[in-house]
């Protein structure tokens, strides 16, 4: 149906047939499949942002700050907790680190360029990519979903990408990518020409590894992106971010709609930055039951990818329907996961105690039924 009212309308040749991204927002009792924080925020977060938000409203006649300063100070703020300092003319902001990848994708992609990521990946660095008019190319992954510096050294000399996207900890897999990776693949992409390297570091928080960060110190074209979406539980804010050096940012001012940042979310943003310290002790508590998730289903007999992010991956569901079949049977007893597409492995977001427990129930009638 769909798909014939969209072949009546004159699309551009490169969407034809093509299907929009869309995890399935099912209405089941559990629902650990799009890796959000399953912690509501606190009372006092939300009577600081209807507060916040307020004293927005008065002011909604006028266009918000457009370059977003005190929003982008405080975030700035947040990313040198760690010691590494971070200013605010290093740091952007934008409705999700979706858009802060789009308006990359528009800056250093579009027609003629190419983006690359090791795959499997975040899904929609390719897909932004394809609505950016810039080619798509993956880069390998080994057979336990680690990056394989040789291979993909390879693959950068080969492809001569303009962009490159590393996500760690990577999604869907939750392997995290270390520093010495890093740095050779930033230094393999700049031997063939001038690359932007965004390191998408959306999970970072929840990792038993530091943030890449650093690693902008004399990298003039490395960006490391985040979120609120994760940590902060904040899914629903749409706040994501970049740091790097500031001519990036001036870069993505060339692209970026005026006043995309509306007013209500730099206030809502401000808010739960203020309450940082609460929220990243929910984080903790969800580091621990992911560390939980991964024991139990190991011991269950799953395969199960080392994690450092809000989820796990686990299978090998290789009797018939594969992973599919899996991911039915879970949700049939109301337990609602990800199949990524990743042949026989299936991904779960950390839920709170009482939900991954429901979950641990559900796998282990899967595992009792198939064995
Ligand atoms: N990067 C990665 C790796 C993700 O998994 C996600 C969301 N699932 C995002 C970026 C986008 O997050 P948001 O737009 O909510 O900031």
């Amino acid at each position: 149906m769909t798909t014939n009212r969209l072949d009546a309308l004159p699309l551009r040749p490169e969407l034809r047939g093509k299907s929009p991204y869309g995890a399935p927002q099912l209405d089941v009792p559990v629902r650990l499949n799009t890796n959000e924080n399953p912690y509501p925020l606190p009372d006092a977060l939300v009577a600081r942002i209807a507060e916040r938000v307020g004293e927005a409203a008065r002011d909604l006649n006028r266009y918000p700050d457009r370059d977003a300063v005190e929003l982008r100070t405080a975030l700035a703020a947040y990313l040198s907790r760690d010691g590494f300092e971070v200013t605010t003319e290093q740091v952007w902001a934008a409705n999700g680190s979706n858009e802060v990848i789009q308006q990359l994708l528009q800056v250093f992609g579009g027609p003629g360029r190419l983006a690359t990521g090791f795959e499997p990946s975040y899904s929609m660095h390719g897909l932004i990519a394809r609505g950016t008019s810039t080619e798509w190319v993956s880069g390998p992954r080994r057979a336990d979903f680690t990056i394989d510096t040789e291979a993909a050294v390879a693959a950068l000399a080969t492809h001569r990408p303009d962009i490159v996207f590393i996500t760690s900890p990577n999604n869907p897999t939750g392997t995290a990518v270390d520093r010495e990776t890093v740095i050779a693949l930033y230094e393999a992409a700049q031997a063939v020409k001038p690359t932007v390297v965004v390191v998408d570091e959306a999970y970072v928080e929840f990792s038993h590894a530091d943030s890449l960060l650093p690693l902008l110190d004399g990298r003039p074209l490395l960006v490391v992106s985040r979120t609120m979406s994760k940590a902060f539980g904040a899914a629903g804010l749409r706040l994501g971010y970049l740091a790097a050096d500031p001519a990036v940012v001036d870069a993505v001012q060339l692209v970026r709609l005026p006043y995309h940042l509306s007013a209500v979310t730099q206030a809502t943003a401000l808010a739960a930055l203020e309450h940082t310290d609460t929220l990243l002790g929910y984080v903790e508590q969800l580091k621990a039951e992911r560390d939980r998730l991964v024991t139990e289903l190991t011991a269950l007999g799953f395969d199960v990818t080392p994690s450092d992010a809000n989820f796990v991956q686990f299978g090998v569901f290789d009797g018939p329907g594969g992973a599919h079949a899996a991911w039915q049977y879970i949700l049939d007893r109301g337990v609602l996961v990800r199949d990524n597409g990743v042949p026989g492995r299936l991904r779960v977001s950390t839920g709170t105690p009482a939900e991954n427990d429901a979950f641990l129930d559900v796998v282990r009638g899967l595992k009792k039924e198939h064995s």
